[in-house]
């Protein structure tokens, strides 16, 4: 509870002036979604984000629909629009194709990754002839064409990296290959993403760390992502989310409460580009965008 009762404490009442916001959709599968989806970038392309981006699912499932979305955000509402792109079940020519594809439409930002095995998996095996890892990729991304290129990291360790160090000399490596920023896994103690920076910062990254924020309305939901991607769920977050499982309305007040004491935290810690994954909702984002001073 200690992370909720110092929201009170902040100097200012509106952020720095050089706040610069992100934002992550991923893209729809049924024409209810699709709706979502165009409600929440109206909703948010206002605050000019200094880009948006676009998931890749799990093995390449959403290819066609990655590409439309980012093309399509790109040109509708003029926002510099990334596409995700991971390793998953494809040869590099593959790849390479896409990334030409992404090229030729005027989309100059790749998120690179990995991925994650495809449902029904549960270990990764690199597609042989493929790229086998993040780092592999970004080099490969940047014999195409001149991209842009953002790379994960992870605050907590990547849970199937060997050591704390083996995951930085792997971000390293990525960002040695071409790569000019990492954008965080999520995280909910603002002192895990300070001590990861400052771990990278001692390693010799000097690349932009962009800590990324999941505004969680569901704590079930939200246990079981964390467990599969490494998060820790601290035991606060638990306790201000019991007993609302059927109180919609107030699991929204209280996510908007505790992402808004974690940007303050982050910005007092002279954090200033920070990365949402908005679940395609929002509502959440433009409240805790508007709580940081990022308006229309
Ligand atoms: C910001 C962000 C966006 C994401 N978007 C997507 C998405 O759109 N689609 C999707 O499917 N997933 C996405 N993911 C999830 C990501 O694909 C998984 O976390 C995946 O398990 C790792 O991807 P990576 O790019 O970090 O992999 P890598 O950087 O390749 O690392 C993966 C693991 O392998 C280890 N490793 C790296 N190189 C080597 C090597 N040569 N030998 C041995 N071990 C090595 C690393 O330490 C790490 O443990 C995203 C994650 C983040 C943080």
């Amino acid at each position: 509870m200690a992370a909720l009762l110092d929201l009170s404490v902040t100097e200012r009442t509106t952020a720095p002036p050089d706040i610069r916001v992100s934002f992550e959709f991923f893209p729809p599968k049924t024409e209810k979604m699709h709706e979502q989806l165009w409600q929440a970038v109206e909703r948010l392309a206002p605050l000019k984000p200094k880009f948006v981006s676009v998931t890749y699912g799990a093995g390449g499932s959403t290819r066609e629909r990655t590409h439309d979305t980012v093309v399509r955000i790109q040109k509708e509402k003029n926002l510099a629009a990334a596409a995700h792109l991971t390793c998953v079940g494809a040869t590099r020519g593959e790849i390479d194709e896409v990334a030409r594809t992404y090229w030729e439409a005027g989309i100059r930002h790749i998120v690179a990754l990995r991925g994650d095995p495809p449902e029904g998996e549960t270990r990764y095996t690199p597609h042989p002839g493929g790229y086998a890892f993040a780092a592999d990729l970004v080099a490969g991304l940047k014999r195409v064409a001149d991209f842009e290129i953002s790379v994960a990291a992870y605050p907590e360790i990547h849970p199937e990296a060997q050591s704390a160090e083996a995951d930085l000399d792997n971000l390293k490596r990525k960002l040695d290959a071409g790569a000019t920023r990492a954008i965080t896994n999520f995280f909910f103690d603002p002192a895990v993403f300070c001590r990861f920076r400052d771990r990278a910062a001692k390693a010799g990254i000097e690349a932009d760390i962009i800590p990324g924020l999941i505004p969680v309305t569901n704590y079930a939901q939200t246990h079981k992502m964390s467990a599969r991607c490494g998060a820790s769920v601290p035991a606060w977050l638990r306790d201000v989310f019991s007993g609302l499982d059927e109180d919609a309305e107030t699991r929204r007040l209280v996510s908007a409460t505790v992402v808004a004491e974690q940007v303050r935290s982050l910005v007092r810690e002279g954090v200033r580009d920070f990365h949402f994954y908005t679940l395609n909702r929002a509502e959440l984002t433009y409240t805790i965008c508007h709580i940081l001073g990022v308006r229309p």
